[in-house]
């Protein structure tokens, strides 16, 4: 059992303003795994002041100090690997080989990247008569969702350190843990007093009074849509900026010219991988309606052949995070099946043998673009197939959706597929796999209005002056 029941203030582990704490559970197990702290808008208050106070010195640090902390960071951080994974697996059900693989490996490219930039990014700059300046934004808030729990809060934490900016965290409820580990990193490490902070809590409370804060600078949120919408009405009286990183509904092309059946497997296995839970996951796959047959058959293999069940064990999907999502997801499949679309694989209920835990089972559908299992963001382990007719309806499907977050093009003409991914629109498109750190991660659309990752995530937390004459 894990108890946090302190918040990280100013340097230390402090007791909340007003005691009191929640219950995490375990979703392989519905057990209650620990519990957190829940603050109140005074703790809040508190490591605000801490910020406002460590920003005069922290925002005039040298590159080179910056860079020293960051790779202090990096030593505590990879000895403490393993055990930041099993906070994943624990908090969010992540298959335990992906929670000290792939989560933990995503928190240290994006600390390696935030070093990486730092090296060469250029803070000032001569244009003609005027000399631009890029300064550190000031106090900021931060955030972040349960799904990818240590890559949110990373890939925020790092760049706003690296930029000379100081922080608070708000990290989600139901993922706590990984966050609380964090923090002990960075103590260790010796981030100077104030510069980091985190109060846990619930969002209404805690991230509510980070938005509305006078004295908070900007805030860098990742999560739904509703929640993104009502920060950015909460931050509008002091007129502070918002970072959205919310949902997406992404497509995934797969070319005439392409092995269809090992596309559809790959990205019908890819939907699988953190049980859906992935902002940026594929989850509409389209593939030519000439071939409809065999991509369904594709799919129904792939999906039947995800091992589902205790994290801790050799499986490739665990349960959803929550009670709460698994209910979601279920709502989602009965509602497929209810508007026509077809069950290839999956469908209601736990899969087979697991009556305890929020399991799900690898479910796929063929449906149209217009129906609801096809529109809204299901967070689970829910594929859609669509069919089109040529590349233009692809572009067109691919197209129509409130969001713009990812994309996916596999094609073996490179030329055409990339020539494709011009004309989507949204924020990144893997073409034929891939993966770079540098790359700016963000939405068009309701997906969001930021840029995180690599030098584009710095600019969110800077300013920018111009000295003229
Ligand atoms: P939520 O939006 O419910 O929560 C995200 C965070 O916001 C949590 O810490 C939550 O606190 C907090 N919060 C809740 N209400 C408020 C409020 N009124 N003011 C301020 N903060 C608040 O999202 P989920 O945690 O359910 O995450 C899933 C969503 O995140 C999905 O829609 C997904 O697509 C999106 N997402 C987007 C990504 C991207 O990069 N574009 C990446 C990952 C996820 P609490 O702990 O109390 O819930």
């Amino acid at each position: 059992m894990r108890h946090y029941t302190q918040f990280y203030i100013d340097g230390a582990w402090v007791d909340p303003v007003t005691p009191q704490t929640a219950e995490v559970i375990n979703p392989a197990t519905e057990a209650v795994s620990g519990t957190i702290a829940l603050g109140s808008p005074a703790d809040v208050d508190r490591a605000v002041a801490a910020a406002r106070r460590a920003f005069a010195g922290w925002s005039v640090s040298t590159v080179a100090e910056r860079l020293d902390l960051l790779r202090t960071i990096q030593g505590v951080y990879t000895r403490r690997m393993q055990e930041l994974g099993e906070a994943v697996t624990e908090e969010m059900g992540a298959p335990i080989a992906l929670g000290t693989g792939f989560h933990v490996g995503l928190g240290a490219g994006h600390l390696q990247t935030a070093i990486e930039v730092l090296e060469s990014f250029r803070f000032e700059e001569q244009r003609g008569p005027t000399l631009l300046r890029r300064e550190p934004i000031g106090v900021c808030g931060l955030i972040t969702p349960w799904n990818w729990p240590l890559n949110q809060v990373t890939v925020k934490v790092f760049p706003a350190l690296a930029t000379g900016c100081t922080s608070v965290l708000k990290p989600p409820q139901l993922a706590p843990y990984s966050a609380q580990i964090l923090a002990e990193i960075l103590h260790e490490a010796g981030v100077p007093a104030g510069v980091f902070n985190m109060v846990q809590g619930q969002g209404s409370v805690i991230g509510a009074a980070l938005s509305r804060h006078p004295d908070v600078d900007m805030i860098s949120f990742t999560g739904s849509e509703p929640v993104g919408v009502q920060i950015s009405k909460d931050a509008a009286d002091t007129v502070k900026r918002v970072g959205l990183e919310l949902g997406g509904k992404s497509a995934w092309i797969v070319l005439d010219d392409e092995d269809l059946a090992a596309n559809v497997a790959a990205a019908t296995g890819g939907m699988m991988v953190n049980a859906g839970q992935t902002c940026s996951a594929g989850s509409r796959l389209l593939v030519p309606k000439a071939r409809m047959a065999e991509a369904l058959a594709a799919a129904r293999d792939a999906a039947n052949g995800v091992a589902v069940g205790d994290p801790l064990g050799e499986v490739g999907m665990g349960p959803v995070v929550s009670k709460g999502q698994w209910n979601v997801v279920q709502d989602y499949i009965r509602k497929g099946i209810e508007e026509g679309a077809e069950l290839i694989a999956g469908g209601p209920g736990r899969p087979e043998g697991l009556d305890k835990g929020f399991y799900c089972k690898p479910t796929v559908f063929k449906a149209s673009n217009n129906m609801v299992i096809a529109r809204e963001e299901i967070f689970g382990p829910v594929l859609v197939i669509i069919g089109y007719d040529d590349t233009d309806h692809a572009v067109e499907i691919a197209n129509d959706s409130p969001f713009g977050l990812g994309g996916y093009v596999s094609g073996r003409d490179r030329e055409a597929a990339i020539a494709l991914a011009r004309r989507m629109r949204t924020g990144a498109i893997w073409v034929n796999g891939g993966f770079d750190f540098h790359a700016p991660f963000g939405g068009y659309k309701r997906s969001g209005n930021g840029r995180e990752w690599g030098e584009h995530g710095f600019h969110e937390y800077l300013e920018v002056k111009s000295i003229i004459g």
